[in-house]
């Protein structure tokens, strides 16, 4: 085996394949190296029951949004197996009767339903499409910028800093306002502002706490809102989502796959123990097993915590930057509930257990923000949550490959479990937790309890244990405002190069990140390929380049 190469990517999950595959099209000698016996990270498709192998889920994350056509394009992930079915409606059936669908796409629906909570609402809602649209046109290239060195008075960081402003040039005094909002905001108290029915507020709130340490009522969970509706799946439908078919682990797939006929080499079951460093640079890593592999660029898709603190180790970093992640927030609460059932759920409020429009999008146990509140307020208070909140999704309303005809996989992806979940397994707790949830979904389908053949439970001990996602976090760390953009891992360091000459960070603790994005990995790629070649073209223009830091 190999010992030498250009690159090497620590971590196999989606971002470090995306970083990989970009890296071995420049021309580099690209390594990946993966600690679990197979890649993907929190993108994975696995078969979680040994009696029953034939059942496959997509474990962690669940549905596509947020990866943008220009990867796509670029790494021809069609070409490798990328193909997404466009989800159906959001659903909620009503414990106390009645339900809601939502439409991504069809304004007339949109009215009819809402009309039957609120005519006020449904009037309401086209203005909210568009108030959100006119903000994701400011949002969405936002994400694939390179945040400056805000604050810094270097030339270099000072004309980036110019650029950005002068981008957004055209900006008037009310959008600014409205990014103000939406930055600053609880989703709860903007909602208020929109929308009267606690069903249609309730249905709104679900995108604003996805995998966030906070309830509805929180400051900033505005943006978290934004950030789950600035995606498409490349139908032109702003906020829309979709299924992978075969499940998220073929997302990964398809990239490992535009990697390695880039030329690049992945290896998994190679767990990396630290960071070499030679004169200050990163001169390569060594693994769990001792072995030494050398490379110039090394570029690490791990979290803060681990590609920092233990594997460059706090002595070779500078205090300032240590502290920042230290105080690194990745608090988490996110339970994974992964089922087998042997019929769709049958819903009192639209009976029947065929295939119905209602079953194929987001299958919901989010009623009213108070309910999702309370979820959070236990958890916060140290007890997993009474009634957990759920995003519920089926993709086997599309999907045939998952599992055997007639069958169905559901994936409910919950919260909220006390913070420190992460330290011990919990596994009695997490099973009366998922005991729970399903009552919950229960109440509103008679026979869901009864239909599931096969559950899989994924609490935060697990998902730090086994996939790396310190504190349970999905993200590698929160998306509070605090952790976003310029200040995403850390301020100085936010264009995806670190204190460490010749490392750079594609975790999902960057600007882009999180989500199965691959934002990361590419911007990461693209600030080595930089270096790289400003390095090839002499040492004057590579000592430019590092003297801007
Ligand atoms: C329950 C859950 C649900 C989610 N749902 C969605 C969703 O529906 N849609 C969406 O867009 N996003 C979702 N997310 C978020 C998304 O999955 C993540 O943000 C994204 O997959 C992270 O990708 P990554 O490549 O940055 O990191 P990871 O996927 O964490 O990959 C890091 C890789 O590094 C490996 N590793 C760790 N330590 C070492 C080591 N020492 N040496 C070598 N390798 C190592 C790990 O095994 C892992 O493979 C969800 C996440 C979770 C946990």
């Amino acid at each position: 085996m190999a010992t030498d190469y250009d690159a090497i990517i620590v971590g196999g999950g989606h971002n470090g394949l995306v970083a990989a595959a970009y890296l071995a099209r420049s021309g580099a000698r690209t390594l990946v190296l993966e600690a679990r016996q197979k890649t993907g990270g929190a993108a994975t498709t696995e078969a979680p029951w040994p009696d029953a192998p034939d059942f496959r889920v997509t474990r962690l994350s669940y549905v596509m949004s947020l990866l943008p056509p220009t990867i796509i394009a670029d790494l021809q992930l069609a070409k490798h197996g990328y193909k997404i079915f466009p989800m159906g409606p959001y659903y909620q059936a009503f414990p106390e009767g009645g339900s809601i669908k939502l439409y991504a796409d069809d304004a007339k629906r949109n009215h009819e339903e809402i009309s039957r909570w609120s005519k006020q609402d449904a009037d309401a809602m086209p203005r909210w499409d568009a108030w959100l649209a006119g903000l994701a046109e400011v949002l969405g290239p936002l994400l694939l910028t390179v945040p400056p060195n805000i604050g810094s008075r270097s030339p270099r960081d000072l004309k980036e800093t110019l650029r950005l402003a002068w981008r957004h040039r055209d900006l008037d005094v009310r959008t600014i306002a409205d990014v103000t909002r939406l930055m600053t905001m609880s989703i709860a108290d903007l909602l208020d502002d929109w929308f009267e029915s606690p069903q249609v507020k309730g249905a709104l709130a679900v995108n604003g706490v996805i995998g966030t340490w906070a309830g509805p009522y929180e400051p900033g969970t505005a943006y978290v809102m934004a950030h789950h509706s600035i995606g498409d799946v490349g139908d032109g439908h702003l906020g829309s989502w979709g299924f992978q078919e075969g499940g998220m682990g073929a997302v990964a797939d398809a990239i490992a796959m535009a990697a390695r006929e880039n030329g690049a080499e992945i290896r998994t079951g190679a767990s990396v123990k630290q960071v070499l460093l030679k004169d200050g640079r990163a001169s390569g890593v060594v693994l769990e097993n001792g072995q030494q592999i050398k490379a110039k660029i090394v570029v690490s898709s791990l979290h803060p915590r681990t590609a920092f603190l233990d594997h460059v180790g706090r002595q070779n970093l500078p205090d300032s930057f240590v502290e920042d992640i230290q105080h690194w927030k990745s608090r988490s609460g996110v339970v994974k509930i992964n089922l087998a059932l042997a019929e769709l759920p049958d819903f009192t409020a639209d009976p029947g257990t065929n295939l119905a429009e209602h079953h194929t999008g987001s299958v919901e146990m989010a009623p009213t923000m108070p309910y999702i509140e309370r979820a959070f307020t236990d958890a916060r208070e140290g007890r997993p949550a009474q009634r957990p909140f759920s995003d519920g999704v089926i993709p086997t309303a599309f999907d045939q490959t998952l599992c055997p005809e007639g069958y169905h996989i559901m994936s409910l992806f919950t919260q909220w479990v006390p913070s420190d979940w992460n330290t011990q397994p919990h596994t009695e707790e997490l099973q009366a937790y998922a005991d729970r949830m399903i009552d919950c979904y229960n109440e509103v389908a008679p026979n869901f309890k009864s239909s599931i053949l096969h559950a899989d439970v994924v609490g935060p001990y697990e998902m730090e244990h086994d996939y790396g996602l310190i504190g349970g976090n999905i993200f590698h760390g929160e998306l509070s405002l605090e952790q976003l953009f310029h200040m995403r891992p850390a301020p100085g360091y936010a264009d995806y190069r670190t204190p460490v000459p010749g490392l750079y960070n594609a975790s999902s603790a960057t600007h882009g990140g999180g989500g199965v994005c691959g934002i990361p990995g590419m911007q990461a790629a693209r600030a080595a390929i930089a270096d790289r070649r400003a390095a090839l073209r002499g040492p004057a223009q590579a000592i430019r380049r590092a003297r801007h830091r």
